[in-house]
């Protein structure tokens, strides 16, 4: 295990090194806490990876949240969901709403909630984002993300989720070259997405003939991929200044996820690549004139 050396640690106050919130995050080199907490994300999806994408964003001190979901409470949402309670499906509150109270109890992040679509988002609250997040379960939705994060230049970190398996990528619009979301797509994969299947783009198991809609879903796989989302943002709000001036990524916190899939596959315990392709003919970023 390495030790950081003293001179290394940028220790604000060493008298009160317990009552600064933040101590023990600010001792990692190449970390801004101003940075982080005067910027804004915009987050889709208020549902179990949403839950934990926020969590982990409000604890690091993360400024401000735009979560976006028009949806409500149910019972299905309580194995997992760590903001929801039984009182909250019962009353069937919305989930953007629940989430945004139970943030406010920690004082250091605005969580704004926004119950209505993608698409009717104002546009004016991109430009006031540094980063977008997508925590959806239908893949439909995860490309609308990818082409309003695309048009208004914002990275755009996705995740998908089904049972086991998981999976996070970045589309970074100011690194050329690299693929966003869309040009993975191929034309069985938009098929199916208009088949209604799963977001990880597996077929939904049939029960009785009928298609069930609803994913299998645990909140062990929706830990994992929440935090590693969440990792993404703060290590693009960390990075993005430093490679629009030079080029390189902070060096401290490394490069976001980007040009490949993080994938997650719980039954074998295994992290793996998967390596994308930019398509040149992809109608979100296939015409850049700089590339
Ligand atoms: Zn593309």
């Amino acid at each position: 295990m390495m030790n950081a050396k003293k001179q290394d640690i940028d220790v604000v106050d060493e008298e009160n090194i317990n009552q600064d919130i933040f101590d023990r995050q600010k001792r990692l080199k190449g970390w801004d806490q101003e940075k982080i907490s005067g910027s804004t994300a915009l987050v889709v999806g208020a549902g179990a990876t949403g839950n934990e994408l926020v969590k982990n964003l409000v604890l690091m001190g993360l400024g401000r949240i735009y979560l976006i979901d028009f949806d409500f409470i149910d019972q299905s949402n309580l194995n997992r969901c760590v903001f929801f309670t039984q009182e909250d499906a019962k009353e069937e509150k919305f989930k953007a709403e629940v989430v945004s109270e139970n943030a406010k109890k920690y004082g250091r992040t605005n969580v704004v909630p926004l119950v209505e679509r993608i698409e009717d988002v104002d546009p004016a609250i991109y430009k006031e984002c540094s980063v977008t997040a997508s925590c959806l379960d239908n893949l439909e939705a995860r490309l609308q993300l990818n082409s309003y994060s695309y048009y208004h230049e914002i990275p755009f970190v996705d995740s998908g989720i089904d049972g086991f398996q998981g999976s996070v990528f970045c589309t970074i619009p100011q690194v050329k070259g690299t693929p966003c979301l869309q040009c993975s797509m191929s034309s069985k994969d938009l098929d199916i997405m208009w088949q209604k299947f799963s977001c990880t783009g597996s077929e939904i198991d049939s029960k009785d003939g009928n298609t069930e809609l609803k994913m299998a879903n645990i909140i062990t796989t929706t830990s994992i991929i929440g935090a590693l989302q969440a990792q993404q943002v703060i290590k693009i709000i960390l990075g993005i200044d430093s490679y629009l001036k030079s080029r390189s990524w902070n060096s401290y916190v490394g490069p976001p996820l980007h040009g490949r899939e993080l994938r997650y596959d719980g039954t074998t315990n295994k992290f793996f690549f998967h390596e994308k392709m930019k398509n040149p003919s992809c109608w979100i970023c296939g015409n850049q004139s700089n590339e």
